[in-house]
C-alpha cells in the first residue's frame, strides 16, 4: 500500500472552505462519468481519437462517489455530471439517485446532448428520472436548428431527438435549461438569431460558447474560430440594436450575460480564448472518467486518484491529495500560450 502526503486531514464530517492560491473558493467538481458518447461531434472527438477507453479504467459509480463524498470535506456542493455523454452509462438515474442523497452536495447539473431526455426507463423519461433524483440543471448541447447541419457536425441525425429530450427536460421541471452553442466560423453565423429566438420561444437560458483546443490542437484553427465578439456584433446587427452587459447576472460560470434588444431575454457568451478575465471567479476542479483530478481544463497538470482508490487509501489521504490538487490550480489557463492538447475532452468532461 501506497503512503499519499498528508496535508489537511479534516475530520468526517466536517465541511471545509478551501481555496487556492488566487483565492478562489472551491465548490465545484466537474465529474465524467463516462468517455463514451452516441455521437461524434468533431471538435470533441476528433477521428483519430474515436476509441474508448476500457471499461476497467473508468471508475465506477462507487468510485465517483466515494472521490465526490471526500471532496465535499473540503468545500465541494456542486456537482455537474457531464461526460462523453452520461445518459449513456448503464444505471445512470441510480448513480444521480445515489448523488442526490449525499449529505453536502446541495447543486447538482448535468450535461447532455439531450438525445436520450426523454427515453423511458420504467415507464418514465430519463429527464424526469434525474429530477426526482435532484438534479437541478441541464445543460443541453445545441450548435444549431438546421437538421442537415446538426448531423453533420455531431455524425448523427439526431435533432428531432433533441427536440423530444428539450420537451421532456421541460415537462419533468428543472429549474434550469441552459442550451450551449459552440460556435464555429462559417457555420454558426446563420445559426445565432434563430437559436436566441428558439431559446427565447421555450425560455431557456441560451450560452453561446467559444471553440477551445481541446482533444488536439486542429480543432481550433483560423479557418473556424468565431469570436464571441464578432458573434454578438452579427446579433446587434440582426436584431438591430445594442447587446447591452449584464454583470448583475450571474450563472455561478464564466459565461458573460447581455441583454437581448427589445426583451426580457438574456444570452451569454463563454469566450475561453478572447476574454482575458475568464479564470477569475473559477472555482472548479474536475475528475475524469479514469479517475484523474484536473485543476483546470485548459493545462497539463492531472492527479492520479484511480490508483490510490484502488489501492485502499483513506478518505484523509484522498482528501489531502484533493487538497494538493487545489493548491496547484493555475491562475489561468494555457490554452492561448500554444497549448498541445493530450486529452480527449470526452474524458476530461467538458
Ligand atoms: N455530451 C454532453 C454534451 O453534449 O453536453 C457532455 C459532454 S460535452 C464534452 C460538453 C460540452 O463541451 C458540449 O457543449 C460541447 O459542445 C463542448 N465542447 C466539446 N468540444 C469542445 C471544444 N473543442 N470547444 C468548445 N466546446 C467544446
Amino acid at each position: 500500500m501506497h503512503h499519499y502526503p498528508a496535508g489537511i486531514l479534516l475530520q468526517a464530517g466536517h465541511t471545509g472552505h478551501v481555496e487556492d492560491r488566487f483565492g478562489h473558493r472551491i465548490s465545484y467538481l466537474r465529474v465524467s462519468v463516462t468517455d463514451r458518447c452516441n455521437e461524434r461531434c468533431l471538435y470533441c472527438i476528433p477521428q483519430e481519437l474515436q476509441e474508448w477507453l476500457p471499461r476497467t479504467s473508468v471508475l465506477s459509480y462507487e468510485e465517483i462517489l466515494r472521490t465526490i463524498s471526500v471532496g465535499t470535506r473540503l468545500g465541494i456542493h456542486k456537482v455537474r455530471v457531464t461526460g462523453g455523454e452520461p445518459l449513456t452509462r448503464r444505471d445512470i438515474t441510480g448513480f444521480f439517485r445515489e448523488l442526490g442523497q449525499m449529505p453536502g452536495i446541495d447543486d447538482i447539473g448535468v450535461s447532455t446532448n439531450g438525445t436520450l431526455l426523454s427515453k423511458l426507463e420504467n415507464g418514465v423519461t430519463m429527464a424526469e428520472h434525474l429530477v426526482k433524483a435532484g438534479v437541478r440543471t441541464a445543460n443541453v448541447s445545441l450548435d444549431t436548428l438546421d437538421p442537415e447541419a446538426y448531423a453533420h457536425a455531431t455524425g448523427r441525425d439526431y435533432l428531432p431527438r433533441v427536440f423530444e429530450g428539450l420537451a421532456a427536460a421541460k415537462e419533468a421541471g428543472f429549474q434550469s435549461i441552459k442550451l450551449n452553442a459552440v460556435l464555429q466560423k462559417g457555420t454558426s453565423e446563420g445559426q445565432l438569431a434563430p437559436l436566441l429566438d428558439f431559446a427565447h420561444e421555450h425560455g431557456h437560458l441560451l450560452r453561446f460558447i467559444e471553440l477551445m483546443p481541446v482533444s488536439t490542437k486542429d480543432v481550433l484553427s483560423e479557418d473556424n474560430f468565431l469570436p464571441t465578439n464578432t458573434a454578438r456584433r452579427l446579433l446587434e446587427s440582426h436584431y438591430d440594436g445594442e447587446l447591452v452587459a449584464r454583470p448583475d447576472f450571474k450563472t455561478n460560470g464564466p459565461a458573460s450575460y447581455y441583454q437581448v434588444p427589445g426583451r426580457e431575454q438574456l444570452v451569454g457568451f463563454i469566450g475561453a480564448m478572447t476574454n482575458l478575465h475568464f479564470c477569475e471567479s473559477c472555482n472548479k476542479l474536475r475528475l475524469t472518467c479514469d479517475g484523474k483530478l484536473r485543476p483546470c481544463l485548459g493545462s497539463y497538470l492531472e492527479f492520479d486518484l484511480l490508483t490510490p482508490l484502488r489501492d485502499g487509501a483513506t478518505d484523509d489521504e484522498l482528501a489531502a491529495l484533493f487538497q494538493d490538487v487545489v493548491d496547484k490550480k493555475p491562475k489561468d489557463h494555457d490554452f492561448r500560450d500554444n497549448y498541445q492538447p493530450n486529452r480527449k475532452m470526452v474524458a476530461i468532461g467538458g
